[in-house]
This record gives C-alpha cells, structure tokens and sequence, in this order.
C-alpha cells in the first residue's frame, strides 16, 4: 500500500500537469536576464504579493539570508521571533554571512506585539547595537501553522517603521495565511518592506522561492544571491512549475486546510492526546501520556504513515503532521484510525 506522508508539505512530487509544462517552457541565460520564464513568474509574483519586483531563488533558507544581508549591516540586532525559521533552522547564517545579533521575541502562537518589538528596538546611543531589522513568520511554523493576523503585522510594521527599521516577512506559506483567511497576501503583507514565500512547499513544486521587494531592494537581492552561487542559467525550466503552481494550485491550498482540520477531528476526542484545531495545513499531535513521540512515529511508520517527532529534546512529545497536495480525505481518515489503535496498542 502507498506511504501517507505527512513529514511536511515539501514532499509533494510534480503532478503529470505541472511536469508538462515544465517540459515545454521557453528558456534562455537568466543570468544574462534572458529566461523569459523567469522573468514571468517574477513579474507574477511581484504582483501577487503587491511589490515592485521579485528574484526567484533556489530555497526559501537563501530567500530569508538573502534579505537578512540587504536589509542589515554587519553588528546589527534582528528581532524575530524565538522559535522561527530564520532562528532555529538555519544553520546561524545571520550570524555566519551577514554578521548580525538575533535579538529573540517570544511569541503568542508564534506572533510578537508592537509592543514587543518598541520595548526591544535599541535607543540610538552609540554602545548599543542597532536594530537593523524586524522578521515576521506567517504562517508561522513551529506554533503548528498559525496565521499572524493582519491587524497584528500592520502594528509591528507601524511600531518598526516609526523607528526607521525594516520589516522581512518569511512567508513561506503565506499563501496558506491567504487561503485561512480570505485575505489577500498582499494585504497581509500591511506595508512590510520584503516577502519571502515557498513554491515547493503547499504549491506542489520540486523547487523554488520568491523574495519579493522594492525594485531597489531586488537589485541587491540579485548581486547577493550570485554571490552565493545562486545565479542560474536555463532555469525557466522550474519557474515553469512555479507559473503553473501559482495559477492552479493556490486555490486548492484550502483543501489542505480542509484535511488539517478532518485530521485533527477525528484525532479530537483520544485518550492521551491534546490537539488544538489546526489554522492551516500543520497538525500538532501533543502525547499527554508516558510515550515519547519518536515510538509512536516509529509505529506508525510501520503501518505506512510518515510523521515527524517536533519539539526540542530526546523525549519529544510532539507529533508534527502536515498535509498537502498528495495527501487526499481517505488518506487522513485512515491515518486517525492507524493513530487510534497505536495509541489504544499494549506498550503505550
Ligand atoms: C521551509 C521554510 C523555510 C525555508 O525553506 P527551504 O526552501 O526549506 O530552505 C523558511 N521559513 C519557513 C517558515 C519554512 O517553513
């Protein structure tokens, strides 16, 4: 029987569609700046998130880098949020490539407040170091896919720009706030300075991301990512995938949202298990009995569910599970019933 992988939504395979169009798409140098593919998915996702221009990148980690080195300067402080991407997952490379200081927030569900970020934002003495930037993640990941409300980031963005620092949202799925809450992701976005968001996640992509900024900001995006050896050549040939994600795949987002939430139902009412509804498309599975979570994942793996132990240390009690375009009704049915009578299994 087929694997339920619910790991991530990162392990979406290119439907039959998206591959078509992938093979047939016009190419040409896009570091000469002449792949028109290229060039069509940026201007569409400039559009779609209410920028003035855009830079398709390999990884949403390089997206993320790349706006934390144009935004700052080497000895600045970043404030972001204590369990973020940026943060915890990758690699230190705020410190490592652009040589600032995270300054951590703890949220509520991942979000700050203006407040927060008042408090924190460095006075302009000359032995402090300055803040050089604010990080939103929505939706954000680790809090299980929660959704920064808009009111919320318009705030942050006030409370930054009344200080002269700019905003970086980390949207990787960003698309997934939209389709939570029937708001654009340009509205979203309330004035942020600079958008990253994923294609190979939600959408269903092999790869890609799009940071998205002033024309100004992506002038200096495309020098920086270069120089990590990010330039590519006929890569009209993924930004193909990326096209037919954006015009065939952000609808569907909800559907995920939908199965999320069938999941988390069905998996409502368990001995020895605490779940809050999911926001979007991320399910955390809290175990409130003796058992860690990498046994119970390692049971399930046994009867074909892939799922992944989240949260920090040896005896995690977290279960982590995401659903997404290769993931149908029946498939999260019959993972709530696998995850019943492993939970109900002697030993547990
Ligand atoms: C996945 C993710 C990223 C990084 O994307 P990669 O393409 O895996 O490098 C950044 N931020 C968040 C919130 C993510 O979930």
């Amino acid at each position: 029987m087929a694997l339920i992988d619910l790991r991530s939504d990162t392990v979406t395979r290119p439907t039959p569609a998206m591959r078509a169009a992938m093979a047939a798409a016009a190419v040409g140098d896009d570091v000469y700046g002449e792949d028109p593919t290229t060039r069509a998915l940026e201007d569409m996702a400039a559009r779609l998130m209410g920028m003035e221009a855009a830079l398709f990148v390999p990884s949403g980690t390089m997206g993320n880098q790349i706006a934390v080195a144009c935004h700052t300067n080497p000895g600045d402080e970043v404030l972001l949020e204590a369990s973020s991407h940026i943060l915890q997952v990758e690699l230190g490379m705020m410190a490592r490539f652009s040589g600032v200081m995270p300054h951590p927030l703890v949220g509520v569900d991942g979000a700050f407040t203006a407040r927060q970020v008042e408090e924190a934002v460095r006075p302009d003495v000359y032995y402090l170091a300055p803040t050089g930037l604010v990080c939103v993640e929505n939706t954000h990941n680790a809090a299980g896919g929660t959704v920064w409300p808009r009111a919320r980031v318009e705030a942050v963005v006030a409370a930054a720009h009344a200080c002269g620092v700019p905003v970086h949202v980390d949207g990787a799925r960003i698309l997934n706030a939209q389709a939570a809450t029937g708001v654009a992701a340009r509205e979203l976005l309330a004035g942020a300075d600079s958008v990253m968001f994923c294609l190979s996640k939600g959408l269903g992509c092999p790869v890609g991301s799009l940071l998205c900024g002033s024309r100004r900001f992506v002038k200096s995006a495309r020098r920086v990512r270069k120089a990590l050896g990010g330039g590519m050549r006929q890569v009209g040939i993924l930004a193909a995938a990326g096209l037919y994600a954006l015009e065939h795949h952000v609808e569907r987002l909800a559907d995920d949202h939908v199965n999320a939430r069938v999941l988390a139902e069905e998996l409502g009412g368990l001995a020895g298990l605490r779940i809050s509804p999911p926001q979007t498309n991320i399910v955390l599975l809290e175990l409130t009995g003796d058992v860690a979570a990498a046994d119970v994942c390692a049971r399930l793996r046994a009867r074909g569910v892939l799922a992944s132990p989240a949260g920090a240390g040896a005896d995690r009690r977290r279960i982590r599970m995401v659903t997404h375009l290769d993931v149908d009704r029946a498939s999260v049915l019959r993972t709530a019933d696998l995850v019943a009578q492993e939970l109900r299994a002697p030993g547990v």
